[in-house]
């Protein structure tokens, strides 16, 4: 189950970018982009989350998780698209050259603080 330490990553990013003079922050939702090849298990993200979370300023955030789409660009003549799986050939000009532009990333957008 790597999402356990997708969870860690982003909970040590999350901490990190709390401002420091804020007395008792708490976190109440974290904003994600998840590519949709990044093998990332929604609800096993968002258990792990809520276990290494207790007793920080993330305890009880919300995983907002926007999914990314695959984009892929032609070296060819440089057209760009979105498909549900890796494509290996320009649709337009069939050149094979392509290269894959999104669909990986997992990333923090936002955290949102309560008031
Ligand atoms: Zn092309």
């Amino acid at each position: 189950m790597h999402e356990m330490g997708i969870a860690q990553e982003l909970v040590r990013i999350a901490l990190e970018s709390i401002p420091e003079d804020i007395d008792n922050p708490k976190v109440e939702k974290l904003n994600l982009k998840i590519g949709k090849l990044a093998a990332v298990v929604e609800h096993s993200l968002t258990f792990c989350f809520e276990i290494i979370t207790k007793d920080t300023p993330l305890e009880g955030a919300v995983l907002d998780i926007t999914e990314v789409p695959v984009g892929i660009r032609c070296k060819g003549c440089n057209r760009q698209w979105e498909v549900d799986q890796p494509a290996f050939q320009c649709p337009n000009c069939q050149e094979a050259e392509v290269e894959m532009i999104s669909g990986r990333e997992i990333e923090i957008i936002s955290i949102e603080l309560a008031e």
